[in-house]
């Protein structure tokens, strides 16, 4: 088993309040898997923490085997984020977003429009690829957010909340989304609904109040209920 996504005893303290508690975990290429908890549980951070794009106050995140505190650029290479609320840049177009981060990982050219191209048709971007993202509605941004998540073609996927503020249809796309995903990627989803976990996790992350207090199947959650 091949660890890509590893928290080793990661915690984020403001002030006194920890947000995220020596939390240690590992998950194996292949596997899908969930944090689930309730707001405020600590999911955002722990996950961001996982990034790099939050340091730590103690404790190590790695990501493909790479440490994000000193070796962030190469872990970010293997690495697709999806953030909370999805992308930011409301005056710029999928197709202008995408290329700007392609450009900023390296790609271009006739490599990079057919690279933007795949992600736009899994995705299902193509009504909106020139329209201003801030001007779209909560579904579509998350779409542009998992496709500049995936434009790099990255093995390993942290998503924040993929499926939040989505209504019915647009949720049974993600989730298909995922699934898809999920066969050829090591996937972490944060989530606070159970039935999402059971959609499309196979092993399933419990936090609250920033303590990692479960860690099983969704199987295995249930019958522990
Ligand atoms: P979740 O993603 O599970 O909803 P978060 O990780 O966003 O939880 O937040 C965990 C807790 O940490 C919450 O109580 C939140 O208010 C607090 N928190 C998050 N970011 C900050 C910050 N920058 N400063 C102070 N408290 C924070
Ligand atoms: P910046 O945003 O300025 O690039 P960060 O706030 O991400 O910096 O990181 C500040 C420091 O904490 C850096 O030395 C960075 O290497 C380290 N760091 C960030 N994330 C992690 C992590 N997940 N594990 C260990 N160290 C980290």
């Amino acid at each position: 088993d091949e660890p890509m996504i590893e928290a080793i005893g990661l915690s984020k303290y403001y002030g006194n309040f920890a947000a995220s508690r020596d939390v240690t975990f590992s998950i194996n290429k292949g596997e899908v898997a969930a944090f689930l908890g309730p707001n405020g549980a600590g999911k955002s951070t722990t996950m961001k923490l996982l990034t790099g794009y939050l340091a730590p106050s103690a404790g190590t995140a790695k990501i493909a085997g790479f440490n994000m505190g000193t070796e962030r650029l190469l872990g970010a290479e293997r690495l697709g984020y999806l953030p909370e609320n999805g992308p930011l840049y409301p005056d710029m177009s999928p197709r202008s977003l995408l290329t700007f981060f392609g450009n900023a990982r390296g790609m271009a050219g006739m490599e990079l429009r057919k690279r933007i191209e795949e992600v736009v048709s899994r995705c299902h971007l193509e009504a909106v690829i020139g329209k201003p993202i801030g001007k779209l509605s909560k579904g579509y941004r998350q779409r542009v957010g998992m496709a500049q998540a995936l434009l790099h073609n990255p093995d390993v996927l942290i998503l924040d909340e993929p499926t939040a503020g989505l209504d019915p249809n647009q949720i049974r796309e993600v989730r298909k989304l995922i699934r898809e995903l999920g066969e050829t990627k090591t996937i972490l989803l944060s989530t606070h609904i159970l039935q999402e976990v059971e959609a499309m996790c196979n092993r399933v992350l419990f936090i609250n109040e920033g303590r990692l207090v479960f860690d099983g199947t969704p199987q295995e959650l249930a019958a522990d209920q």
